[in-house]
């Protein structure tokens, strides 16, 4: 069996990749020819292995939990930022939102796989889907909605291990440069501001 104990003083040697044959005889390419190795295959540049540094970077990586396991334990309120909890579903806030009023409807339950979710716990979802939609339009005027989820990391999903739908507000012209040069969106609330003009109405509704 390995033993993870002592950090051994004698780590080994570094390694390189062995420049490839594809890259090595690249430089004596010219024109499009070199451009187009260059722009494929750069990873293969400078690429350092250090496997053994693994096990040392997770130790540094603090385990927090899962953040809407944490706000559906908290309970509905300005600081976990749930609006609204029923059954098996919580609607929250998204603490960094696309735009004012980006919403997240969840199963209360922790999972990340869509097929695990009951028939009973989708019709929920798909409710506050509604409710959430007629309230945005309502209190917030915005003109259309993006609703969807991104199922697993590779799809691009922060949490991927706790489903969660998005639903987010849009207003005509609400994109502007900002957050394409300087990956900032410009919001015109803060977040305790439209919680608060959110809530009542949340709170009013029983699924
Ligand atoms: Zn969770």
């Amino acid at each position: 069996m390995k033993k993870y104990g002592k950090i051994s003083k004698k780590s080994p040697p570094l390694k390189r990749r062995k420049p490839s044959k594809r890259s090595a005889p690249a430089a004596k390419k010219t024109g499009w020819a070199q451009a187009l190795l260059k722009a494929v295959w750069p990873q293969e540049r400078d690429f350092m292995e250090r496997p053994e540094r693994y096990r040392y970077v997770r130790k540094l990586l603090p385990d927090t939990g899962c953040v809407f396991c944490s706000a559906a334990e908290e309970g509905a309120g300005p600081d976990s930022l749930v609006l609204a909890m029923s059954r098996n579903v919580m609607v929250l806030m998204n603490k960094y939102p696309y735009n004012t009023g980006h919403l997240l409807i969840l199963p209360r339950a922790h999972t990340g796989e869509l097929w695990k979710l009951s028939d009973a716990v989708s019709a929920e979802i798909s409710g506050w889907l509604k409710v959430a939609a007629k309230i945005l339009t309502d209190e917030l005027g915005c003109a259309g909605l993006n609703l969807g989820m991104n199922h697993g990391a590779v799809a691009g999903a922060g949490i991927p291990d706790h489903l969660h739908w998005h639903i987010v507000p849009r207003w005509g012209g609400d994109t502007n440069f900002f957050p394409l040069i300087a990956e900032t969106k410009v919001l015109p609330q803060t977040l305790e501001q439209t919680y608060e003009r959110l809530r009542p109405h949340f709170a009013e509704i029983k699924l």
